[in-house]
């Protein structure tokens, strides 16, 4: 029998846009609610409830007045900024699909990711544009129009009027187009079951693939993330600080779609800076963060909130998510603010968006920090062993299986992946291997090939297949080891082309050239006359893993 969430869920077939804006939120929301500020410049920068709401419109009519059709794609290629969630709704309203790119990425994986979605818009940063042109070259794609994405005034009169190439204020349409849009039509089973999101992961294996997440798949988490996370009616205000990017699901859903509807206030940062963050926790009085692991494991150890420098005393709860995080960890943290902050962790991935698991907020009873707390309203897990058998003893680990109403629809034109990650019954199968004891879930190891570098995925599949790109190389394979923070970071396991003299500094600076930071090969790379593989060719990454503890303990 599988496990159950102690909550029932019944989520309503509304579409996006009127759950978000036309039901009432959370005890927090007000139409004058300021609720998506800018951190660097919180007083003239900022959204209310209401303007995002105008905004969103706005940009929904403008799309649709320029050729946007149900079902096509639109592609944000930035960093965070107050602007993100307008192009988020705006592009849900108009029955578009929202798509990320990581600013990081190198011009090969945008085009990677361009080719795979084809966007019928993609709105670029200024240090994203470039970029963005020369992957759309590269993906050889009949694309609609890339356009400068940048921080406007709120005020119309100082938009760029003259610009070299396409500016996206040209995609905002004018109030009274934007007061002619109507959603009510939207809000039926078979509507709602359409697709709101598109975000890339790799999965359990191979290559990144677009994950689509529907309308009701978020209303879902949403109410999930409400009754859990934010439980506590008698919090009066809730200012959080997003340091995550809004690329990846969790900081996504998380705060362009829950923290409005709920009320909550975000202070944003465009990108993560340690010192920047402690500077604002204190300015803003933040009360609430959403970290990953190596950000806490940074504050923990950093002197400036160590000795109390940077006042962070505002703070009363951290989640962390993304990234198994050590036990030592939270506790010297929990330590160094003698119990005033209560660290928990929540898990979570993009296929099952944002978070499955995750700790009541009003439960303080038996915390522990190595738990990732227990199921989302309407979700039901289940632990499989490697014979295939279900596990039913408490406290014996398997693979975790999660089936819920938040659970990803399927993997974007790939029906093949879809089939092998989620049953005809609607099981995800995680790649993780978990364990229940006493009621609450552990994250105990990974079985699948990601590897998680701050967060954020690397897919050795991609890694491999550019490095079997490199003349030299006749075989490779990549997998994650820790690093002395318990961080994972790629290494590479080299076959050289016979009398090759390619050096290991040599593969590294071809990997580094062509792919974001967190995929550089940091764990270093190892020259083998031959990789471990099954009868049927498919890498033995286990016995990479343990020839790689070795290789460590051994120094
Ligand atoms: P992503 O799709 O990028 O969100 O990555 C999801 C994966 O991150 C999960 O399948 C886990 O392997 C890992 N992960 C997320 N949260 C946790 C956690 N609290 N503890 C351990 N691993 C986690």
């Amino acid at each position: 029998m599988p496990y159950q969430s102690r909550w029932p869920l019944a989520p309503p077939n509304v579409c996006l846009p009127t759950f978000i804006f036309d039901q009432s939120g959370g005890n927090l929301q007000s139409a004058q609610r300021k609720v998506f500020l800018d951190a660097k410049r919180p007083e003239t920068h900022y959204f209310t409830f209401s303007s995002y709401r105008e905004w969103s419109k706005r940009f929904a009519a403008g799309l649709s007045a320029a050729g946007l059709r149900p079902g096509d794609r639109v592609m944000l290629f930035s960093g965070n900024s107050i602007f993100t969630p307008i192009v988020v709704m705006g592009t849900i309203i108009a029955q578009g699909i929202y798509n990320s790119a990581n600013p990081g990425f190198s011009v090969r994986e945008a085009a990677f990711q361009i080719k795979d979605c084809a966007p019928k818009f993609i709105l670029a940063a200024p240090n994203c544009l470039q970029r963005a042109q020369e992957a759309v070259q590269m993906a050889a794609m009949d694309l609609g129009a890339v356009l400068l994405f940048e921080d406007i005034g709120l005020d119309e009169l100082h938009w760029p009027q003259q610009t070299p190439i396409q500016h996206w204020t040209k995609l905002l349409g004018s109030s009274q187009a934007s007061k002619e849009l109507n959603w009510k039509e939207l809000d039926s089973p078979e509507k709602s079951n359409r697709t709101a999101l598109l975000a890339y992961s790799s999965g359990t294996t191979g290559l990144p693939k677009g994950v689509e997440i529907s309308h009701y798949q978020i209303v879902s988490n949403i109410i999930q993330l409400e009754r859990t996370l934010c439980s506590d009616k008698t919090v009066t205000n809730r200012r959080n600080l997003c340091v995550l990017p809004f690329y990846h699901g969790l900081g996504l859903l998380y705060y362009c779609l829950m923290s409005p509807k709920l009320g909550l206030q975000i202070y944003l940062m465009e990108r993560y800076d340690l010192l920047t963050m402690l500077r604002h926790i204190a300015r803003f009085r933040i009360t609430e963060l959403l970290l990953v692991p190596p950000m806490l494991i940074a504050m923990a150890k950093h002197p400036t909130a160590r000795s109390g420098e940077c006042d962070i005393s505002s703070v009363r709860k951290i989640i962390v998510g993304a990234a198994p995080l050590g036990r030592e960890v939270t506790e010297r943290f929990e330590e160094i603010w003698q119990g005033r902050v209560r660290v928990r962790q929540a898990w979570g991935m993009t296929e099952a968006p944002a978070l499955c698991l995750a700790w009541d907020e009003c439960e303080t009873s038996q915390c522990t920090t190595t738990s990732v707390g227990e199921l989302l309203p309407g979700v039901e897990a289940k632990l499989i062993r490697d014979d295939g058998a279900e596990e039913t003893k408490q406290g014996q680990a398997g693979e975790l299986w999660v089936r819920g109403p938040n659970i990803m629809k399927a993997y974007w034109r790939n029906e093949k992946a879809t089939t092998e990650t989620k049953t005809s019954d609607g099981w995800l199968k995680t790649g993780d291997i978990a364990l229940i004891d006493k009621g609450k879930w552990y994250i105990v190891d990974r079985k699948k090939e990601l590897i998680k570098v701050r967060g954020a995925q690397v897919a050795p599949a991609e890694l491999e297949a550019l490095l079997l790109e490199h003349p030299q190389i006749i075989d490779a394979a990549v997998i994650g080891v820790k690093n002395i923070t318990g961080d994972e970071e790629p290494r590479a396991y080299v076959v050289a082309r016979n009398k090759s003299m390619i050096s290991e500094a040599q593969v590294e600076e071809f990997i580094q050239c062509r792919v974001s930071k967190q995929k550089r090969l940091c764990g270093g790379v190892v020259f083998l006359n031959s990789i471990p593989k099954t009868p049927a060719g498919k890498i033995v990454r286990r016995e990479l893993r343990d020839k790689a503890n070795r290789e460590i303990r051994n120094g």
